[in-house]
């Protein structure tokens, strides 16, 4: 299918073959990205195409027609109408997409089912990544399914435990590291080179591919429209990169006329991103000690802040940083308002739409969406923290009556 693609340096232009294991560019370290020949892409095989998730726009995935991709399903979650949150926030137009629905419960998935297929076409010995959590538990499943070893590097102490429990019972080998992520990433791109194994960090671009399905899910669902804005939390910033870039291979292909406002939501002990979009600044000062309850965004130097800094300056967007607490209380009342279950990383979105609506930086009347990342189930410990203890009583009618109503 779109068998016609490059493999291109983001910042020099120097170009690689697709049989090339690489993962930042050979000459200027700069980061990488898929390149297609928009002009022969048949539009009416994205806007007509059947199916479901991730697979179903093909014609704009780096593979040939014969490809059989690993996959379990992954995409297609819902887009969520949130009228009563809405009104608390005092908007009026708001959907979340709820990417915590994917088979290993975030959005790691659409990536892994992309970069776990080239794994295998690639014919590689092995795969291996860093990670907080989600990205371990996504490629431990897909490379079950795949029948291919699966490495990850884990911060000690600092992955939530649902996310721990998914990459060891699909037969991860699992380090736990005495470091944190940045420290984890660090070591498995030198480990990777030395080793012959592949790198599915969201540093490798064939992940991003996936994820920027995102984007075409939300304009299908808004039947071709699109929203004026996208809120999604922000940790590597991956995410926010790949999901800028389907919205704007949409318009390249003359299938819608605007690109959403990207807004990248980062938590106040994390936020370099932040600082680098207010300072106005190309490039990010790494933080030393990450710090947040947000285990999944928890990182001090992503490695795609070039691509996430252009896309929400080129979109006209805003980054903004929220506190642990401000995350909570989103948490709680995501939950409490529109039944939707999500991680505190995933409720970064709601605290940031609401702390910008109250700054007056975004107008009330906008078309929002918030990507929610990941499920609530992933982080049980932290729902024990904030949310209040089941009582005890005894087995008797009226000493539960008592303590019910
Ligand atoms: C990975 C992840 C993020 C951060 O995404 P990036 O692409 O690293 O910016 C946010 N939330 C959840 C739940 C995640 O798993
Ligand atoms: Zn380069």
């Amino acid at each position: 299918m779109s068998e016609a693609y490059k493999v291109e340096c983001i910042r020099c232009g120097a170009r690689f073959s697709k049989e090339d294991i690489v993962y930042t560019c050979r000459k200027c370290d700069g980061l990488l990205d898929i390149k297609y020949d928009y002009s022969e892409i048949d539009v009416e095989r994205v806007v007509e195409a059947k199916g479901e998730g991730v697979w179903k726009y093909r014609v704009l995935l780096p593979f040939d027609e014969n490809t059989k991709p690993v996959t379990i399903n992954e995409g297609n979650t819902p887009l969520y109408r949130c009228d009563r949150l809405a009104k608390s926030i005092g908007i009026t137009n708001l959907w979340v997409k709820h990417e915590g629905l994917n088979p290993s419960g975030s959005f790691k998935d659409r990536g892994m089912t992309v970069g776990v297929t080239k794994a295998v076409e690639l014919g590689v010995k092995g795969v291996a990544c860093a990670s907080t959590g989600n990205t371990s538990a996504s490629l431990a499943i897909f490379a079950a399914k795949a029948g291919i070893p699966c490495y990850v590097i884990l911060p000690k102490g600092k992955v939530a435990l649902g996310k721990v429990a998914q990459a060891m019972m699909h037969g991860a080998k699992i380090l736990s590291l005495r470091g944190n992520f940045d420290d984890a990433l660090r070591i498995v791109r030198v480990l990777c080179e030395e080793e012959k194994l592949y790198l599915l960090n969201s540093v490798n671009p064939y992940r991003l591919e996936g994820q920027k399905t995102i984007a075409f899910e939300v304009v299908e669902k808004l039947e071709w429209e699109v929203p004026d804005r996208v809120i999604l939390p922000v940790g590597n910033a991956g995410n926010i990169s790949a999901i800028f870039k389907g919205f704007s291979e949409l318009k390249t292909l003359g299938i819608t006329d605007s690109i959403p406002k990207m807004t990248g939501i980062q938590a106040e002990g994390a936020k370099p991103v932040v600082n680098a979009f207010k300072e106005g600044k190309e490039e990010i000062i790494p933080e030393d000690k990450p710090e947040t309850i947000a285990s999944a965004i928890r990182i001090g130097n992503p490695v795609n802040a070039a691509k996430a800094l252009f896309a929400i300056r080129d979109s006209g967007g805003i980054a903004e940083s929220v506190t642990d607490g401000e995350i909570t209380e989103a948490q709680l009342e995501l939950a409490r308002l529109e039944g939707i279950g999500v991680e505190p990383a995933s409720a970064a979105s709601i605290a940031g739409l609401k702390k910008l609506v109250e700054i007056g930086e975004i107008e009330r009347d906008e078309g929002i969406v918030c990507i929610t990342t990941g499920h609530l189930l992933k982080d049980p410990e932290r729902v024990i923290e904030i949310c209040e203890t089941p009582k005890e009583v005894d087995a008797d009618v009226d000493a539960v009556r008592k303590m019910m109503i």
